[in-house]
């Protein structure tokens, strides 16, 4: 995936793909100091442009960091890096680190700010399951407390278990796992929120310890403004076997239903559906 045309923007100049490459002692490698947003860009706009850019500094600031481009600065980059890769439909990964410098252990407050933004093509996250319902496995990783990490933050160090998990589960046939929280309690899948329907009404883990992602929370409005009560609380694994319906919902998995979770069973129904729909059509308008 290296080894391609195309450019990437990294502090402030465009670069050859093939070229934006770091250091093997980039502090970020070894330590986690990484911070990253996922973002699409539909019919040539970034759908929550200035929210991911703003996202980005805040997950910085979490982990100590201040990015050198203001939030203006990043979303006229990723306009640019767009252009360049003559894209109008893509994927956008900004993200920023800690590099190389005289700092090589744990502190590295001496060490450059770096900041890269590259831009892909990237269809459907779950495939064909988009349509017909992901299957989920359930992870025996549990997301920590939030006493233990910054978990508002989109940061590197926050997807180790994640990608642990995800890989069981693509193991097991299965498209991700849904992981449980530190006390027991229904928390995410491993890149994307989770939302249940019960009697018309909507459940969704109420976002205390993990990330309360930008396409959940547009979800949850426009449920809202559909008049269909919502309900951010927190849900216990037996609660599972009630709910009828389940779908996913982040930047990359943006409405995807969900028709298994280990041994429970759900439908594709209507509400997940339009919802599914509506977000389209949102995100295109
Ligand atoms: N949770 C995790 C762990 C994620 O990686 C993502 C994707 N960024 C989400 C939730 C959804 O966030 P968003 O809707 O902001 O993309």
């Amino acid at each position: 995936y290296d080894d391609r045309d195309g450019k990437i923007w990294m502090d402030g100049e465009l670069v050859d793909w093939r070229g934006a490459n770091v250091h093997v002692l980039t502090h970020a490698l070894h330590y986690a100091s990484s911070v990253f947003e996922g973002e699409r860009c539909y019919n040539g706009r970034i759908f929550k442009d200035r929210e991911h850019a703003e996202r980005l500094h805040f997950s910085a600031n979490c982990l100590d960091f201040e990015i050198p481009y203001s939030v203006d600065d990043l979303i006229a980059a990723k306009a640019q890096t767009l252009e360049a890769n003559g894209l109008t439909d893509a994927y956008v990964r900004a993200f920023a680190w800690r590099g190389a410098g005289p700092d090589m252990g744990v502190a590295s407050a001496r060490n450059p700010v770096r900041t890269a933004i590259a831009v892909w093509k990237w269809g459907n996250y779950y495939g064909d399951a988009k349509t017909k319902g992901a299957k989920l496995d359930i992870a025996k990783w549990k997301r920590p407390s939030p006493e233990t990490i910054p978990h508002q933050a989109k940061a590197a160090g926050l997807y180790m278990i994640c990608t642990m998990s995800k890989h069981a589960a693509e193991a097991k046939g299965c498209s991700d796992a849904m992981m449980f929280d530190y006390r027991g309690y229904v928390a995410e899948a491993t890149g994307a929120n989770i939302f249940f329907v019960k009697d018309g009404e909507v459940h969704t883990p109420k976002p205390d310890c993990f990330l309360n992602g930008i396409t959940r929370q547009t979800v949850v409005g426009m449920l809202r403004d559909k008049g269909i009560t919502v309900h951010e609380r927190h849900i216990m694994p037996e609660e599972l076997e009630g709910f009828q319906q389940c779908w996913l919902t982040g930047t990359a998995a943006e409405v995807t239903p969900v028709g298994q979770i280990g041994d429970y069973n759900f439908e594709v129904g209507q509400l997940t559906l339009d919802i599914a729909s509506d977000y389209e059509k949102l995100v295109r308008a």
